[in-house]
């Protein structure tokens, strides 16, 4: 096959952005009429392979070992090179994960395969595909023509393409031999990670958000904000920094690293507008941004903007609001 799609698991299912990275395939293999299949790797993937079996894909295959139980970054590459050398698909395809950072380098070293990285787009023109991704903080585009080498390793930033778009299919399955060698790997797994305790906050599912960035400037001007969340009825929710710093718990986190939200209204007050932020807020129906900074890249895409200090602007957007209720 031409593009092998490689899904990942979550929770018993297809991750999400295993999804979002079959939309992006569907799409690219339209345009460039390309055929597709998917693949689902695991100790015993059943319950990823029977979502995957939901998909509009050319086929389904699955590799099953159980030597694949811990993850291991270095048994999964050789599992993914072993159907490769097999399948000699043109293009791997897959979602950015952490997974995926993990895995691929040593994937496209083995390979000697060019490895495109949180590519947002394709294009393809003359029977010729083209990717782009973000440089400096999303301030920068550039697209990139992958070199002859084969396969070409395509990996999608989370949320460049819908998981909702995956069109549904019933593709034949076909089992695939992978040989593991226990010697392979070189680290032992631990179990994954567990949020942090106590508060869990679902923002995915918010219609109005108020977010906070550094340019908050410190804990103690947080009842600002959550004087104008109160007052809009919205959801608190920030940067990484606002994290990292602990004015603000994980759980509240949009990005990259965070959640991916898709509001009606994202309120981003003092956020720069990094490409790690825009990942899981740019689906928002509609941004209003408040930044001191009249180039900062968070006014390239918001609706509407604010030039000016979130500790004058906040206060009186909550003022009015009252007033208004
Ligand atoms: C692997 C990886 C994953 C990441 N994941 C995430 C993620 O999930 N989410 C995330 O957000 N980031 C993530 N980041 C970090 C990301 O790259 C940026 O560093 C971060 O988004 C910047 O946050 P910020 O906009 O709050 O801060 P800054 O970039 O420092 O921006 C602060 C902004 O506030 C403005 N400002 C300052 N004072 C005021 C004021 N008084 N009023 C109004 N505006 C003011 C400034 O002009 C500036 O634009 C990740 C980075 C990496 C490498």
């Amino acid at each position: 096959m031409e593009i092998l799609i490689l899904a990942e698991e979550a929770n018993g299912g297809l991750h999400r952005m295993s999804r979002e990275a079959v939309a992006a395939a569907q799409a690219f293999a339209a345009d460039a009429g390309l055929d597709t299949a998917l693949l689902v790797l695991g100790a015993t993937p059943d319950a990823a392979a029977a979502e995957a079996a939901t998909l509009d894909v050319g086929e389904l295959l699955v590799a099953a070992d159980p030597l694949l139980a811990g993850g291991d970054s270095d048994l999964v590459a050789e599992a993914i090179c072993q159907v490769v050398a097999a399948e000699h698909p043109t293009y791997l395809v897959l979602g950015h994960t952490y997974r995926a950072r993990d895995i691929l380098p040593k994937v496209s070293a083995r390979l000697a395969a060019p490895l495109l990285a949180d590519v947002i787009a394709y294009e393809v023109s003359d029977g010729e595909p083209r990717f782009t991704k973000q440089l400096f903080n999303g301030r920068l585009a550039a697209t990139l023509a992958p070199a002859e080498a084969r396969p070409v390793i395509v990996t999608f930033q989370a949320a460049a393409y819908a998981a909702d778009a995956a069109a549904a299919g019933s593709p034949p399955r076909r089992d695939v031999a992978i040989t593991l060698d226990p010697a392979t790997a070189r680290c032992k797994a631990e179990p994954p990670l567990r949020e942090a305790e106590g508060e869990t906050v679902d923002l995915t599912g918010a219609d109005l958000i108020v977010s906070v960035g550094r340019g908050l400037g410190g804990e103690e001007n947080l009842p600002v904000i959550r004087e104008l969340a109160d007052a809009l009825g919205a959801e608190l929710a920030c940067s990484r920094p606002v994290v990292d710093a602990g004015w603000l718990p994980q759980t509240r986190q949009v990005g990259s690293s965070g959640q991916t939200v898709a509001p009606k209204l994202y309120l981003a007050l003092g956020i720069s507008g990094a490409a790690q932020h825009q990942v899981g807020m740019k689906g928002a129906a509609s941004i209003v941004a408040v930044n001191t900074d009249p180039e900062a890249p968070i006014f390239d895409i918001a609706d509407y903007g604010v030039v000016g200090d979130l500790l004058e602007v906040a206060p009186k957007l909550t003022e009015l609001l009252r007033a208004a209720q």
